[in-house]
C-alpha cells in the first residue's frame, strides 16, 4: 500500500486514503477521544472492499464499487497505522479498537475471516477489541458461521464487538435506505443470541437517528432481548449522500445531552443506550463516513457542516 494523502490531526482523527494493486484507493484511519489520551483509547477504522455495492443512502462509500481487498491489503492498512505509532508492534492501549467500517460491508469479503484468524499473531496487544459492523446482506450465512466460531476460539471474553446497523424500525424506511435483500429482524435476532455467550460485549443494534425514520422500542422488544442486545445511537453524519437523500439527524452534532424521547423509550424498554455523539470535529475531517476524501475531490460543491479539512499530499 502507498499512502498518496491524509487529512486531519493527531489529537483527534487522522484519515490516510492509500494506493493499492491496480492503483485502487481505500481510506484508512485512527482517532483518539479527548480528553483520554491515546494510551487510554485509540481507534482504527479499517476498509474491506473498494467502495461499496450495497448502496445506503447515507454512506459516501456507496457511490461505486472496485471489488475486495485481499488478506494482505487489509493488514497492510492496521500495520501502517500501527507500526507509525508503535514500531515495535506493542501497543499499550487500555482499549484498543480495531473496526471493519470504514469502506465496505465486511461480510461481503472472505478475505476478513482470515486477517480475523491471523492479527491476534502479528501484535502484542491486551487491550484489543475488534469491532465488525454490518447490514447483515442476505447470502452471506457462511461467512456469519465461520466468524461465530473464530469469536468463540479466539475474541471472547469480551475482545469483540458485533454491530448490526440497522438504523430504523420501519421495514419499508429500512429497505429504502439499505437498499439490497438483507436479514429480517427475527434472523437477526436468532444469530445474535447464538453468537452472544456470558462475557462477551452485548451485540449492537446501530441506528444513526433520523427526523425522517422512526424506532419504536416495542418493536425491537418483541425480536430483540435486552440482555443480549443493546442500542447504539449516533447522529447521521454529514454525507453527501445523506444530503442528497434529503434525509435529516434527530440527534445534534453538537449537542453534549442524552436526554430525548427516543432514548428515554428504549431505556425504560429495558436496553442498555449508548448514545455516540462523538466530535463535531471529526465530521470536518471527513472521519465519521466512508470515502468522504474520494467524494470530497470529486465534488467540491461544500456542504455546510462537513468535510472542510484539506487533503494534503503525503510523504
Ligand atoms: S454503510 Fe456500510 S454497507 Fe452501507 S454502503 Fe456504506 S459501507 Fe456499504
Amino acid at each position: 500500500m502507498e499512502i498518496i494523502a491524509s487529512t486531519g490531526n493527531s489529537s483527534l482523527a487522522l484519515i490516510y486514503i492509500g494506493k493499492m494493486s491496480g492503483d485502487r484507493l481505500v481510506e484508512l484511519g485512527e482517532s483518539i477521544q479527548p480528553p483520554k489520551p491515546r494510551e487510554q483509547k485509540w481507534v482504527l477504522l479499517i476498509s474491506t472492499l473498494f467502495g461499496c455495492p450495497v448502496g445506503c443512502k447515507i454512506c459516501d462509500a456507496a457511490g461505486y464499487y472496485e471489488g475486495k481487498l485481499s488478506k494482505d491489503e487489509i493488514l497492510d492498512q492496521i500495520d501502517f497505522l500501527i507500526r507509525k505509532r508503535y514500531p515495535s508492534g506493542e501497543i499499550p492501549c487500555k482499549q484498543f479498537k480495531i473496526q471493519f467500517s470504514r469502506m465496505g460491508e465486511p461480510s461481503l469479503n472472505p478475505s476478513m475471516l482470515d486477517v480475523l484468524n491471523e492479527l491476534l499473531q502479528r501484535y502484542v496487544a491486551p487491550g484489543l477489541v475488534v469491532s465488525l459492523s454490518t447490514v447483515a446482506p442476505c447470502g452471506t450465512q457462511a461467512f456469519f458461521e465461520c466468524l461465530h466460531e473464530i469469536k468463540q476460539e479466539k475474541y471472547s471474553g469480551g475482545h469483540f464487538q458485533l454491530q448490526f446497523s440497522i438504523h430504523t424500525t420501519s421495514i419499508s424506511m429500512r429497505d429504502q435506505l439499505i437498499p439490497i435483500r438483507k436479514w429480517d429482524f427475527k434472523e437477526i435476532a436468532k444469530y445474535g443470541e447464538r453468537f452472544y455467550t456470558a462475557g462477551d460485549r452485548k451485540v449492537a443494534l446501530n441506528f444513526a437517528l433520523t427526523r425522517e425514520m422512526p424506532v419504536d422500542a416495542d418493536i425491537l422488544l418483541s425480536y430483540f432481548d435486552p440482555a443480549i442486545f443493546l442500542i447504539k445511537i449516533t447522529p447521521l453524519n454529514p454525507t453527501y449522500r445523506a444530503r442528497d437523500s434529503q434525509l435529516t439527524t434527530y440527534l445534534s452534532p453538537v449537542s453534549v445531552g442524552e436526554d430525548n424521547p427516543i432514548v428515554r423509550k428504549l431505556r425504560a424498554a429495558g436496553y442498555q443506550v449508548i448514545v455516540s455523539i462523538g466530535e463535531v470535529e471529526e465530521n470536518y475531517i471527513g472521519s465519521n463516513c466512508g470515502q468522504c476524501i474520494r467524494r470530497h475531490m470529486q465534488d467540491r460543491q461544500s456542504l455546510r457542516r462537513g468535510y472542510t479539512y484539506a487533503v494534503q499530499e503525503y510523504g
